[in-house]
């Protein structure tokens, strides 16, 4: 396939928080976009998520500690993790290679890789907000900066966390600020934290937003920049002739051309890249989340490790409480068992959570990779390009993510903090 020279107009399918921060990093290349959305903006995970933009958490997914909690999962006795009983053969492949990267090792070397693109996530969404340039996507109030509050019951529970940020702040140039609280120290701290939270850690220099009205100040932000997004529009096939990509959609199969296309398709990646030459397999990981009114709300997100439950402060005095992976389709239905247990956990470690009046209960599914990497970058095809893959850290990621592949398409160097994704590894 003949080299691709400077794109003029790149078409990018998906309209979930990776495709639009693409798209928008594109315009400020001088490209001009178009996204095709199979069902509206934020159809997807970028929805019903947590909202955190927290570089200092962002870790692989494939890890020791979660595949004891698989187990746990498999013999029926996780809440946080469920795994169906009866696995179908691409499940099964994914869990085998998933568990190949549960090891020390491979643990640090893939984090040590996303460290390398998180070190990118606020500026980058800085360059979106306009700040310093007054000419963002979204205002910045839209991004809350209050710290993390991490919840524990004992010191003990706490202690791995500790040392992961330890270890982060060893990195040159990482500079992650936390303190330790313990006792009634953390009640002061977060008075809706209830007394069976006894140790604690508090993460300086992160940020939230409502998910969105975020995704839909992007969207706005690309069409008055003059791109267009074209919602109700299913891609089914794409084809490089050596010159142009056709795309075929399921609009009375309109096909369109377009210099180069980005396939930003979340957990649905994998049908439309595996025919771009792309192996690495992307599963669906779905998450649930639902709001509370509360009697008052916390200061800022609380993470509550053990129950892998993020709750987030958002407008009109609610709290956003995410979690859950449950390696299912992503259409399946949502199950409602899911909503009642994290509910239960909410009760039990947050006072003044009114469970009983829980609204905008959701589920959507995280596009995970069997090595915790996202894939971003050519596929075999140098006009057929992919972003997908962040698994639980798509919104942290996004901005990044849609920042160097930007780059890589108009330039035709690829930044050398983007060859771990490569998707052809
Ligand atoms: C419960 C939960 C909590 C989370 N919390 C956080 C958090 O706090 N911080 C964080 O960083 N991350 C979080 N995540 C992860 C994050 O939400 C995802 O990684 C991210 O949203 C993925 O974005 P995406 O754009 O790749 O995919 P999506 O948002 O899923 O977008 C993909 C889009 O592609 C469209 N599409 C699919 N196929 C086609 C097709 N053939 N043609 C046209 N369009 C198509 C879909 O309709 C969809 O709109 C959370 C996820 C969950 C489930």
């Amino acid at each position: 396939m003949a080299a691709a020279g400077r794109p003029e107009r790149v078409t990018v399918i998906g309209a979930g928080l990776v495709g639009l921060c693409t798209a928008w990093f594109l315009q400020e290349q001088g490209l001009q976009v178009t996204v095709l959305e199979r069902t509206a903006v934020a159809a997807g995970a970028s929805l019903g998520n947590a909202g955190w933009i927290t570089p200092a958490l962002v870790s692989p997914l494939p890890d020791p500690a979660i595949l004891r909690e698989g187990l746990r999962a498999i013999a029926g006795r996780s809440r946080a993790v469920q795994i169906p009983i009866s696995l179908d053969l691409r499940l099964a492949a994914f869990l085998w290679r998933f568990t190949r990267n549960c090891t020390p090792r491979r643990r640090d070397e893939a984090q040590a890789a996303l460290s390398m693109l998180s070190d990118h996530a606020l500026s980058a969404f800085d360059a979106l907000a306009g700040v310093g340039t007054g000419g963002g996507a979204a205002a910045p109030a839209a991004i809350s900066g209050q710290p993390v509050l991490a919840a524990y019951q004992s010191p003990g529970e706490r202690a791995p966390m500790l040392a992961e940020l330890r270890e982060f702040a060893r990195r040159p140039g990482a500079g992650v600020d936390f303190d330790v609280l313990d006792g009634p120290a953390v009640q002061q701290a977060e008075p809706i934290l209830t007394g069976a939270a006894r140790a604690a850690v508090r993460i300086h220099g992160q940020r939230y937003l409502d998910p969105g009205p975020f995704l839909d100040a992007l969207a706005d932000s690309i069409r008055r920049r003059g791109g267009t997004i074209r919602t109700g529009t299913e891609v089914t096939a794409l084809h490089d002739d050596g010159s142009a990509v056709t795309i075929t959609s399921r609009v009375s199969d309109d096909e369109t051309r377009s210099d180069c296309v980005v396939l930003a398709t979340g957990a649905w990646l994998g049908a439309l890249a595996h025919r771009a030459g792309v192996r690495v397999r992307v599963q669906s990981g779905r998450g649930y989340s639902f709001s509370v009114p509360m009697a008052q709300l916390p200061a800022g997100p609380v993470y509550l490790p053990a129950q892998r439950l993020a709750c987030t402060p958002m407008p009109g005095g609610r709290l956003r409480v995410a979690g859950v992976m449950e390696l299912r389709r992503p259409e399946a239905a949502l199950d409602r068992a899911r909503i009642t247990a994290m509910a239960d956990d909410v009760r039990a470690l947050l006072a003044g959570a009114d469970t009983g009046r829980r609204t905008q209960e959701w589920v959507g599914a995280r596009p995970c990779t069997p090595d915790g990497l996202p894939v971003i970058g050519a596929t075999r095809s140098p006009r057929i390009f992919v972003a997908g893959g962040h698994g639980m850290w798509g919104i942290t990621l996004g901005p990044a993510t849609g920042q160097l592949l930007a780059q890589a398409i108009a330039t035709g160097r690829t930044p050398p903090d983007l060859a771990p994704f490569n998707p052809a590894r």
